[in-house]
C-alpha cells in the first residue's frame, strides 16, 4: 500500500541532507513530492492541501535536532501529521454499555459487510470473550441471509434465523429480544446493502437505528474505492450518526487514500481494517502503526524518536542544573518548561501526575489552564526580547505595552504572567535537591 508515497519519501530523506534547519526553500521540493504522492494515492485535494500546510507550518524553522539529518526530521513531522490525520489515537469499540451491546452494520453492496460481521463476531468471541449473536435484516436478497448463516457458523458465533418474508425492523426487534433473553453480550445486525446510496436505503437504516438504539453504528467501506469510499461514508454519516468506519480490502492494491482521508472528511474514526478474505482478516485500526507502515521507515522513525527523547532529556538536565546551582532561572527556562508541558499533553492531563511542588506551580496558572492558555503564555514570552527574558525586572510599562501588542493580549495578561514567573522563580529557589529529584521523576525525566 502507498508504495509510491514510501518511495518518494525515501527520496526526500536523501535530498535534504546537510542542512542545519528546515526552511521554506529547502522543504519546498520535498513537500511537492509528498503532495504528489498523496494525490496519486487518491487522497482528496482539500485533505492534501490542509495536510501539506500543517507539515509546512510545523517543519519550517524547526531546528534539526541531535543526530538527525534534515530529511529525517521532516519525515518525523510527516509521520506525526499522518497519524493526526487518521485520528491520532486508536478508537476502540465501545463494549461497556449494558449488554446486549448492539452493533449496527451499514454499507453498500459488496463492501464486505457480511464478511465483516463474521470477522467481528470471531474477534469479539476470541479476543474479548464475548457471547455474540448475529442477524441479517437483508430481506431483499435471500442469499444474503444464507450467506450470513454460513459466515456465522464458520466464525463460531450464533445466528438468529430470519426470512425474506419478514420486515427488517421486526427481525431486528426479535433478535434483540432473543439476545436479552439468552444473555448475549453483543448483537451484530447486518443490513441490506444497495449498489448506490439511495433514499429508501437511508430510511430503512435510520428506522433500524431508531428501533435498536445501537451502541455502535459502523460503516463498512471498500478501501479500493478511494475517494468514492470517502464520499459514500460522508453521505451515510450525514444521514446516520456513525460511530466508526471499517475499511475493508486494505490488503488489496488499495492506494490508501481512503485510509488517509475518511477521518478528516467524515469526522468518524476508522475502528477496524479488513486485511483479507478469511475470517481472521480483521484488525483494530491504529493510526500510529498505519502511519509507520505507510512511511515504511521504521528505522528512521526510530531514530527520530530517539533524537527527540535525547533532546528532551538534555534540556531537562540543563534546567535541573540551573535550578540546583540556584541561579539564572529566567523566562527562557520558564518558556521551555511550558513547551515541555505542552508536549506532555497540556496542563489538565498533567495535573494528576504531578508531584506536589509542580502541581503547586501549575496551580498558580489561572484556573482552567489548558493548552490554549499555555499557548498564550508562550506567545507572550515569544514577544519579548532576549534581554527581557533574561532580566524580566527591566520590563516596565512601555515594554509591557509593546509585548502585549505583539502577542495580541492585554497588558493585564502580561502582568499576570510576570507575577506567575516571579512566584515560580521563588519556588524554584526554595526547591531542595530532594524536591528536584522528585519532580524530575514525576515528570518522567
Ligand atoms: P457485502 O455485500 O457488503 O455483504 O459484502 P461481502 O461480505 O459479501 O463481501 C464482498 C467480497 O469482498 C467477498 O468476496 C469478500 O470475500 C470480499 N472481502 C470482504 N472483506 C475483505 C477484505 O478485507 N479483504 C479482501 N481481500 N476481500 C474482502
Amino acid at each position: 500500500m502507498l508504495d509510491q508515497l514510501t518511495q518518494r519519501l525515501s527520496r526526500v530523506v536523501k535530498t535534504l541532507r546537510g542542512q542545519a534547519r528546515l526552511t521554506e526553500e529547502n522543504i519546498q521540493d520535498a513537500l511537492r513530492e509528498v503532495r504528489m504522492a498523496l494525490l496519486e494515492a487518491d487522497v482528496a485535494l482539500p485533505v492534501v492541501k490542509a495536510f501539506i500546510e500543517r507539515v509546512r507550518t510545523k517543519a519550517v524553522g524547526q531546528e534539526v535536532i541531535g543526530s538527525l539529518t534534515p530529511g529525517q526530521a521532516l519525515v518525523g513531522v510527516v509521520f506525526d501529521e499522518l497519524k493526526a490525520l487518521m485520528g491520532g489515537n486508536e478508537a476502540p469499540l465501545q463494549l461497556n454499555a449494558r449488554p446486549p451491546v448492539v452493533i449496527l452494520m451499514a454499507g453498500l453492496q459488496g463492501a464486505g459487510k457480511t464478511t465483516t460481521v463474521g470477522k467481528l463476531g470471531k474477534w469479539l468471541k476470541e479476543t474479548k470473550r464475548k457471547k455474540v449473536l448475529t442477524v441479517s435484516t437483508d430481506v431483499y436478497r435471500p442469499a444474503a441471509i444464507e450467506q450470513l448463516a454460513t459466515v456465522a457458523k464458520a466464525a463460531g458465533v450464533d445466528w438468529f434465523p430470519s426470512k425474506a418474508s419478514e420486515q427488517p425492523i421486526a427481525i431486528a426487534q426479535n433478535a434483540l429480544a432473543e439476545a436479552k433473553r439468552r444473555l448475549y453480550d453483543v448483537l451484530i445486525v447486518d443490513t441490506a446493502g444497495r449498489l448506490a446510496v439511495d433514499e429508501a436505503m437511508m430510511q430503512e437504516i435510520r428506522a433500524l437505528h431508531d428501533a435498536l438504539q445501537p451502541t455502535e453504528t459502523l460503516f463498512v467501506v471498500d478501501a479500493m474505492l478511494g475517494q468514492d469510499a470517502v464520499n459514500t461514508a460522508k453521505a451515510f454519516h450525514d444521514a446516520l450518526p456513525l460511530t466508526g468506519v471499517v475499511l475493508t480490502k486494505l490488503d488489496g492494491d488499495a492506494r490508501g487514500g481512503a485510509a488517509l482521508s475518511v477521518r478528516y472528511v467524515t469526522g468518524a474514526p476508522i475502528k477496524f481494517a479488513g486485511v483479507g478474505e478469511k475470517l481472521d482478516g480483521l484488525e483494530p485500526f491504529y493510526p500510529e502503526r498505519m502511519a509507520s507502515r505507510i512511511l515504511g521507515m521504521g528505522d528512521i522513525l526510530g531514530l527520530v524518536e530517539a533524537a527527540r527523547k535525547e533532546v528532551d532529556e538534555e534540556k531537562a538536565k540543563q534546567l535541573a542544573k540551573k535550578i540546583q546551582s540556584g541561579k539564572g532561572f529566567d523566562l527562557n527556562d520558564f518558556r521551555e518548561q511550558i513547551v515541555q508541558l505542552r508536549k506532555m499533553g497540556g496542563m489538565t492531563a498533567l495535573l494528576d501526575k504531578m508531584p506536589a511542588q509542580i502541581a503547586q506551580m501549575a496551580g498558580q496558572l489561572p484556573a482552567g489552564s489548558d493548552d490554549k492558555m499555555i499557548r498564550r503564555i508562550q506567545g507572550i514570552i515569544d514577544s519579548m526580547t532576549p534581554e527581557e527574558r533574561a532580566r524580566p525586572e527591566i520590563i516596565k510599562a512601555k515594554r509591557k505595552q509593546r509585548i502585549a501588542a505583539g502577542a495580541g493580549v492585554t497588558v493585564q495578561e502580561v502582568n499576570r504572567l510576570l507575577k506567575q514567573f516571579d512566584q515560580t522563580q521563588r519556588l524554584m529557589k526554595s526547591l531542595g535537591k530532594g524536591g528536584l529529584k522528585k519532580m524530575m521523576r514525576g515528570l518522567g525525566g
